[in-house]
């Protein structure tokens, strides 16, 4: 049969408009994973890969105090709230604040990221009696109506306009941004931009409620906003009454080696703080955490709030064993050991234009060449797809997906890092080192799930720019997503 022919029996969901439906991570080349373990993945052959990617496992996949911790509350009870039980409502806030500034000290749970991104929005309209609010270029927060909303990432690649409460700033990118490392009037550039957006906002009438933003912006590929921006974004926000929200769904809990929330590390404290995915080990738990004044509004003013939620035993759970296993301490040391190395990749290699990050979160630019900066998309898939026969796993991110973004389970070690790096140094040196040209040699059609076959190659082509530089135009062109799809049926 094939892909596009119905399935023969109508009632069953057709596994071609399945796989259509949700993007698959290495999608000209699915892997099956059917376990996991800490930091290790495995397929249904039960070949192991080193996962650098599934950042949700915080403290490792399936670690077996959070299993057990899940387990045995889904096996003693499962209540909607208003009970007091066994690791409820009531000790895991009282865990998690023992790491949080005493003003956010009111947790409100939910089930999800993007619920607590819309609870934070509702919170600081609520507050601030403003409707507008402020985010970052490229960023995302979440997948519900309002957060799509607040997220530039998704109305930019869908072609939907963008809300008129909504007002972006540029991200404080000093490598490809509109003002760039060489300029020290850099960070007081891009904040004097910001405030000229709101001053023109507010002139029409609108009024700022808040300013959302990961403290390190993870989704648009790991950018580290340098110091003081962050800091010099809540001020000015907090001079307009806006309330400053940091969505810490990716950064929290140690991530970045230094602090316990990248806030922390960025010398900010936000009125609202989102927490989410890692919190759970990848259980479905998420919160809003505020001041009592702030979450108190939920109460007098939103009536019947209410979110089914049970999975605080998991949390406390994962706050357990990131002390026990001084989790934050070894993301440090991994980290800094990871980052010498992939400076030294990148010293050696044309194709990575800039290494950046901090704990376990790095984003590597994959560029063209170092002197055009341009993204390179291609070579980015190309290295994340030979890194995974050579049994590791990548993702590339980015608005330009070119942008090999490292978040590991915490549970990363030294010896992962050193093979990381050995084995992303052996792929880049097997890339030719003149310009590139899809070639016509493609294999025959590969097993279902599998395309591996199907990927363009790489050939060396001689350069005939004026520039030296490599144009898309002519570029490999990996045509992932047409043949991701044509061998499933
Ligand atoms: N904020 C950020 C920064 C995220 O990356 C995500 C999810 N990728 C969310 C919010 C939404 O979280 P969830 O998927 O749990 O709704």
């Amino acid at each position: 049969a094939s892909a596009h022919s119905p399935p023969s029996q109508p009632w069953l969901p057709n596994l071609t408009d399945l796989l259509k439906s949700c993007r698959l991570q290495n999608n000209y080349s699915p892997l099956k994973i059917v376990r996991a373990s800490y930091q290790y993945m495995y397929d249904d052959t039960n070949l192991e890969y080193l996962d650098c990617v599934n950042s949700v496992a915080h403290v490792g996949h399936c670690h077996p105090a959070v299993v057990k911790a899940a387990s045995v509350s889904m096996e003693s009870a499962v209540t909607s709230c208003g009970w007091e039980i066994d690791y409820g409502d009531l000790q895991y806030p009282k865990e998690l604040h023992q790491f949080l500034p005493t003003c956010l000290n009111t947790f409100l749970f939910c089930n999800s990221g993007s619920e607590a991104v819309d609870l934070a929005l509702q919170l600081s309209r609520l507050y601030t009696n403003g409707t507008d609010a402020i985010v970052v270029d490229n960023a995302f927060h979440g997948s519900i109506d309002s957060v799509h909303q607040l997220s530039p990432k998704v109305f930019k690649c869908n072609n939907i306009i963008q809300p008129d409460w909504v007002h972006t700033v540029a991200m404080p990118d000093l490598y490809r941004g509109p003002y760039q490392e060489d300029d020290p009037l850099a960070v007081e550039k891009y904040i004097a931009d910001a405030r000229d957006m709101i001053d023109k906002a507010r002139h029409y009438g609108r009024k700022i409620a808040c300013f959302i933003a990961e403290p390190m912006l993870t989704v648009p590929g790991c950018i580290i906003p340098p110091n003081t921006w962050l800091q010099g974004m809540y001020r000015m926000v907090r001079e307009f009454g806006g309330l400053c929200i940091a969505d810490e769904v990716q950064t929290s809990l140690g991530r970045v080696g230094s602090h316990f929330w990248s806030f922390q590390a960025q010398g900010v404290t936000p009125d609202i703080l989102i927490i989410g995915k890692s919190v759970g080990n990848g259980y479905p738990m998420a919160s809003v955490v505020t001041s009592r004044e702030v979450a108190a509004l939920l109460g007098e003013r939103i009536k019947e709030y209410q979110c089914t939620k049970m999975m605080n035993a998991v949390g406390c759970a994962v706050l357990e064993v990131l002390q026990q296993e001084h989790l934050m301490g070894s993301a440090s040391v991994v980290g800094s050991v990871l980052k010498d190395e992939l400076l030294k990749l990148q010293q050696k290699h044309e194709y990575i234009g800039q290494v950046r990050g901090k704990g376990l979160m790095f984003g590597i630019e994959i560029v063209w060449s170092k002197q055009s900066k341009k993204p390179s998309k291609e070579i980015a898939d190309h290295i994340v797809f030979e890194m995974k026969k050579e049994y590791v796993i990548m993702a590339n991110e980015g608005n330009s997906r070119n942008i090999l973004l490292l978040m590991p389970p915490m549970c990363f070690t030294q010896e992962n890092a050193l093979l990381l790096v050995k084995r992303l140094d052996k792929v880049l040196s097997a890339i030719p080192s003149k310009r590139f040209s899809r070639s016509s040699n493609i294999a025959p059609s590969a097993p279902v799930g599998i395309c591996e076959g199907r990927l363009g190659t790489f050939q060396p082509q001689e350069d005939d720019d004026d520039d030296g530089t490599s144009s898309m135009r002519d570029t490999v062109d990996l045509e992932c997503a047409q043949h991701s799809y044509q061998d499933l049926d």
